[in-house]
């Protein structure tokens, strides 16, 4: 029974859109259907396309004064803001987030688009001097239609850190939301709308990867690709851009290890280390999920990990105490609960979690209760693979080169920490990690301002920082002769 429940069609140059057909969006909390939305297919998709190409040629958009652009950019995150409340509570019943964890994407969403609002006033081209008589400039104008492909694990913040340079830079905009969570990103095309911006400048078009997504990928009018999720998709989408010489930029999974020495400050680096795992219940392109922990330290942490896990909340998104929420869908915890039995085959021993509550309310929902893992090996599946979820391994090294051999030693190159006093150390280490980004004493890798993206195959092109601008413009030379 659906009727009663909100309905979100396609909206498309300020039409409303029937799509090919419509779908539930389901609660990870208790199973229960929150909204239908209109699915986008190829027609649509066209649709959409199209009418983002004739805006971009228009004028309007690019054209206008960057300083008026940026003026609306600021307005959107002045309605993010004013909505904040309602935002985060959709976003916290769609995804499963905690409340908490939800109010802090939607400040962050809001600071993304204030952020770009600034740094494109400070994004130019230059002027140069070339041997001939006269003198060069170069530009960087928009790249035009840019198709933006988004995974449900960060649904508002992620599509923000696309949007926001991409507009900012003059380009307008096609979102492919995850089927999964489209509702924040619905909800940001009417807050856009509502700050000025012209109709066709920012679409969202939710619907199934293998269709609306693909379609957006094929489209000869998307010039730009920027895509969030797993590496088998991003390199599948490399392919199909490849067609059409699309620029592509990938941010792709993870298999991030903290390394951790027996000098380092063990309260901080136990807590901020269970977060930098459990987070979000694990499903965290960033996620630590390898822990490699100096032989001398490694029955101290352990313990004390233990402990720490244990007092994590597994409840409800809405209450204000839930430290953990449920996983995305049912067929995501199997594929998780799979990874488990596996590691367990295998010869991991399960330290504790990796069980689901059996009580109400949580019964209901897609829950996971944190599993620890020792004894598992490098090579084992669960230390090579993504997980997505709220698995940790915990392994004891016996030297630098063979913490560091081990945490090179998967597909990926994401994230990671390192935990020491040693300067020297930090600085091998930092030199030595095959990875974009990295956290010295810390699990904060992902900053606004600095830039985000991985090595390997966790992808290329960077989101975040001032340099998200250039991967929304082209650089055009232009030869100034003096006569
Ligand atoms: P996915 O890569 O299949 O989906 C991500 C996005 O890509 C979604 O919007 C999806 O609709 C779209 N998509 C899927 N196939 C497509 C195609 N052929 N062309 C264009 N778009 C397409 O990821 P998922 O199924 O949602 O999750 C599976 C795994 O991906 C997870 O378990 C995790 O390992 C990884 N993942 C990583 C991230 C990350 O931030 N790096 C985020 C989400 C998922």
């Amino acid at each position: 029974m659906t009727g009663s429940l909100p309905h979100y069609p396609l909206t498309i140059a300020g039409e409303a859109y029937a799509g090919q057909s419509r779908y539930e969006v389901v609660a990870p909390a208790d199973g229960r259907t929150i909204a239908t939305v209109a699915m986008a297919g190829r027609a649509e998709i066209d649709l959409a396309v199209t009418n983002a190409a004739e805006r971009f040629r228009g004028y309007l958009w690019r054209t206008m004064r960057p300083h008026d652009r940026a003026n609306m950019l600021v307005r959107l995150a002045t309605r993010i803001r004013e909505e904040a409340g309602d935002l985060a509570a959709l976003e916290s019943r769609n995804a499963g987030k905690p409340i908490r964890a939800a109010r802090a994407e939607v400040e962050a969403a809001a600071r993304c688009f204030e952020y770009y609002a600034g740094a494109v006033g400070t994004f130019h081209g230059q002027s140069l001097l070339p041997a001939a008589r006269g003198y060069g400039a170069v530009y960087h104008p928009p790249i035009g239609v840019c198709g933006m492909i988004v995974p449900w694990n960060f649904p508002l913040l992620i599509t923000a850190w696309k949007c926001a340079p991409a507009l900012a830079m003059g380009n307008t905009v096609v979102v492919k939301p995850a089927e999964a969570t489209p509702l924040t990103a619905l909800r940001l095309a009417e807050l856009a709308l509502e700050a000025g911006f012209p109709e066709g400048v920012l679409t969202i078009v939710p619907g199934l990867g293998d269709q609306a997504g693909q379609a957006l990928v094929e489209h000869p009018l998307v010039r730009k690709i920027s895509f969030t999720g797993s590496t088998a998709t991003g390199k599948r989408i490399a392919r199909t851009a490849a067609e059409t010489l699309k620029k592509v930029s990938l941010e792709l999974g993870g298999k991030s290890a903290a390394l951790i020495f027996a000098d380092t400050d063990l309260d901080t680096c136990v807590d901020s280390t269970l977060w930098s795992v459990f987070d979000n219940s694990g499903q965290d392109c960033c996620s630590r999920s390898r822990i490699l922990v100096e032989r001398g330290l490694y029955n101290e942490f352990l313990a004390r990990f233990a402990t720490a896990a244990n007092r994590l909340k597994l409840g409800l998104p809405s209450e204000e105490d839930t430290d953990l929420g449920p996983l995305i869908t049912p067929a995501h915890r199997a594929r998780v609960l799979g990874f488990i039995t596996q590691a367990q085959d295998q010869g991991a021993t399960l330290v504790q979690g990796g069980d689901m509550p059996g009580d109400e309310p949580l019964a209901d929902g897609n829950y996971l209760f944190p599993a620890i893992f020792i004894d598992a090996q490098p090579n084992h599946r669960i230390m090579q693979e993504e997980v997505f979820g709220p698995v940790a391994c915990i392994l004891p090294f016996d030297s630098e080169e063979e913490a560091l051999t081990i945490a090179n030693d998967t597909a990926y190159g994401l994230s990671g920490s390192i935990w020491t006093r040693d300067i020297n150390r930090v600085q091998r280490l930092v030199h030595g990690l095959a990875a974009g980004c990295l956290s010295v004493n810390s699990n904060s890798s992902v900053h606004q301002e600095m830039p985000f993206g991985g090595v390997k195959q966790s992808g290329y092109g960077h989101e975040l920082g001032p340099d998200a601008l250039r991967a929304y413009c082209e650089t055009k030379s232009v030869f100034y002769s003096e006569g």
